[in-house]
């Protein structure tokens, strides 16, 4: 009988090239000795796109900026958390030729979260109001924690605490805002905006945790501010390496080697930026 081909897997998303998410899925791969490979597709057509998933055929697709919300109309089925959320990060192409959309960003976010600190009963003061503060808001509901959302646009953050049942506070009240943990989930602190913060630097001594989603650089001038303000600070690493492990799953089922993929990502970052 002749051998399966090994699976292939991809990243959709525009741009593509800056991700570190092929070299971590190949690590894990060749340590988890599976034969498969993981490639960056940058996509400019989403409806073509997800056809040629069918027709190659791709085992499992990540999708990145801006095919999140975009993606879902043209799943056969989407998982309870990703309708939630609105947005879908992972798709599965199954045995029936189906594919299946999933959200790991808010488990990325929740797992690395409880490295540092106990969600439950604990307020986290979400600051934006896109696809990574849906992810946030949804996680920490999840584990009994209680989030309020601080955004720039008044009318998209109220929307999404509307939708969620948790406060809105404007960017501009920041400084009266208190919560045990603070997330940033705006790209204010990676290319273009490097060495910038999204929040004035009084207003971090409010939180003693401070997360910063991007990874990119690995500290953020946020993350420089709120550890000078005394807070401790949690990298976006953790969420980036627990999201790609849950995808690794979903479409394994098989245990993804969490340290080696936090390795690689870590070593990679540090011999581009010094980080
Ligand atoms: P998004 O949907 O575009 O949302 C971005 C949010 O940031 C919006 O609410 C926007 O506010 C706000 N924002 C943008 N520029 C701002 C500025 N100059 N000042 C204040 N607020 C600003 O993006 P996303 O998909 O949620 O991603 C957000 C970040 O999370 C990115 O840096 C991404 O790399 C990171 N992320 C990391 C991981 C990981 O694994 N570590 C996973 C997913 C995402 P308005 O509503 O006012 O426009």
């Amino acid at each position: 009988m002749k051998n399966p081909a090994p699976p292939i897997f991809a990243l959709f998303g525009n741009p593509v090239s800056h991700s570190l998410s092929p070299l971590m899925h190949n690590a894990a791969y060749q340590k988890m000795g599976i034969d498969a490979s993981y490639r960056p597709y940058c996509v400019e057509d989403l409806e073509e796109a997800i056809k040629r998933i069918k027709k190659l055929p791709l085992q499992g697709v990540s999708v990145t900026i801006p095919f999140k919300t975009a993606v879902m109309p043209y799943l056969d089925e989407i998982d309870a958390s990703s309708q939630e959320i609105g947005a879908v990060n992972t798709i599965l192409h199954d045995d029936n030729n189906r594919l299946k959309g999933y959200n790991t960003d808010w488990i990325g976010i929740v797992r690395d979260l409880e490295e540092s600190l106990e969600i439950k009963k604990k307020h986290f003061a979400i600051l934006g109001a896109g696809g990574a503060a849906r992810a946030a808001v949804f996680g920490i509901l999840q584990r009994g924690g209680i989030p309020l959302v601080i955004n720039r646009t008044p009318e998209r953050g109220e929307k999404l605490a509307k939708e969620f049942g948790v406060p809105f506070y404007p960017l501009s009240e920041i400084k009266g805002i208190r919560a045990e943990c603070l997330i940033n989930t705006t790209p204010v602190g990676m290319a273009p905006d490097r060495g910038r913060s999204p929040l004035p630097r009084e207003s971090l001594s409010h939180f003693r945790w401070v997360m910063d989603c991007i990874y990119n650089p690995l500290r953020t001038q946020l993350l420089k501010e709120a550890e000078e303000a005394g807070s401790t600070v949690i990298t976006g690493l953790g969420m980036f390496v627990h999201q790609g492990a849950e995808q690794i799953r979903i479409w394994t089922r098989k245990e993804p080697p969490i340290e080696l993929m936090r390795k690689v990502v870590l070593a990679k970052l540090k011999e581009d930026h010094g980080d």
